[in-house]
């Protein structure tokens, strides 16, 4: 079966095609500028990259074009659409209405529209996704993924908040938790690669990239994870605050003239290892910075491998232990100076890392030694590839 994933966000459109069996990529990419001008990078499984520039008013131009490239005579991966099976789309926020992938409907369509209050800049940016692909893929089933999913068998101590209980009954104000398909994939993995039963492990994944995010995963179901309602609560990510004391932000924006809409700009933009630093929200730019002498750089880097330290500390103690620590996305795939960090403050459990292992970049490897009483793990995580998967689960069941 041939999947076309889509993730499409509210000016751009990602996509892969994977051949669910072979779980290969046969050829992926990314509409940019759409509503702008319009460009559209497109790379095939044995090609080279291709760069169009071509207006793309709407979503809908924007996966015209993507099915053009990938129908291409010269440079295409597919004989005809025909050969398009199933379209698995990346939804953000499914509430509480969605504990597990959905073929796309009607009314899934108005149950992820309600959703949107939860979402309002990710759901709709999703779902016009969705009815592009509808119009131009007639007849093609599609499945929604969201990232809360996997979240929601956090047990009620965890999801609720300490406020009236009313506005969760109203209003559904709770934690949701994000990046589960992540989440999901890089604990089925390690167990896979541990060769341990998923149902009796106690996984603590660390996905940390731009948006980062930690997640308790015991017996095979998240008890808990730091993102919130929101992809706000949590760690220090890129440009994102994380926890923070609610006063502060009314303060803040009363200090710098702010309303509610520019606060929240700062704390979703300009803050996080940015914000401290005021240098950049790539820890290439952050541990380059901080080799040559620069004390904020050095500051964000230090607060965000503290922050995620304590997360992982938490959990453990909310799963009476932890016998699986995993790292993935950009940071954790790639810095070995944060997993080392983060890895320090981990000595009370038990943690030992292997130094050598650690310098291991991108692929599946143990980053600790024989005798570390939790294992350590670099597992790169695949949310394509687990949308394919959950496509093909849906679609034949
Ligand atoms: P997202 O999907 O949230 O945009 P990613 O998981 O792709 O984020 O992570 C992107 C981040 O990963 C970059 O902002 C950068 O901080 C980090 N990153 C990528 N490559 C490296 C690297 N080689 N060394 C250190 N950090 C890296």
């Amino acid at each position: 079966m041939n999947v076309l994933v889509i993730n499409c966000g509210s000016s751009s459109l990602k996509y892969q095609v994977i051949d669910s069996e072979s779980e290969q990529v046969l050829a992926k990419g990314i509409c940019e500028r759409i509503g702008i001008d319009g460009r559209l990078v497109y790379q095939p499984k044995d090609g080279e990259k291709e760069l169009t520039n071509a207006p793309m008013p709407t979503h809908t131009e924007a996966v015209r074009m993507v099915l053009d490239a990938l129908v291409n005579p010269k440079t295409g991966v597919l004989k005809s659409l025909q050969e398009i099976d199933a379209v698995g789309h990346r939804l953000v926020h499914g509430g509480e209405k969605f504990s597990s992938s959905v073929l796309i409907d009607e009314d899934v369509i108005l149950a992820v529209e309600a959703c949107s209050d939860l979402a309002p800049l990710h759901n709709p940016a999703n779902l016009i996704g969705v009815r592009a692909c509808q119009e131009v893929l007639k007849g093609v089933p599609m499945v929604g993924v969201f990232d809360t999913a996997f979240h929601q068998t956090m047990p009620q101590k965890a999801y609720l908040y300490g406020v009236p209980y009313s506005y969760y009954e109203k209003y559904g104000v709770r934690k949701y938790g994000f990046h589960g398909t992540s989440h999901s994939y890089v604990s089925k993995r390690a167990a896979e690669i541990l060769n341990k039963p998923y149902e009796s492990l106690k996984t603590i994944v660390c996905h940390l990239g731009n948006g980062a995010s930690v997640c308790a995963v015991e017996n095979g179901k998240s008890i808990d994870t730091s993102m919130g309602l929101s992809p706000l609560e949590g760690l220090i990510m890129g440009t994102r605050s994380g926890d923070i004391d609610p006063s502060a932000v009314e303060f803040m924006a009363k200090k710098e003239n702010l309303d509610l809409d520019g606060i929240l700009n700062v704390l979703n933009k300009e803050s996080g290892v940015y914000g401290i630093s005021g240098l950049s929200s790539d820890f290439r730019d952050l541990d380059s910075a901080s080799q040559e002498g620069d004390e904020r750089a050095k500051a964000a880097r230090d607060m965000f491998c503290y922050r995620t330290a304590k997360y992982i500390g938490s959990y453990a103690a909310a799963m009476n232990g932890a016998d699986v620590i995993c790292f993935t996305a950009g940071v954790g795939e790639n810095d070995g100076g944060v997993r080392k960090d983060v890895c320090s403050y981990l000595g009370f459990l038990g943690v030992k890392l292997d130094e050598e292992a650690n310098k291991k970049r991108g692929e599946e490897v143990i980053l600790s030694t024989p005798d570390s009483k939790v294992t350590v793990m670099l597992v790169p995580t695949n949310e394509e590839l687990a949308i394919c998967r959950e496509a093909v689960a849906i679609i034949n069941q």
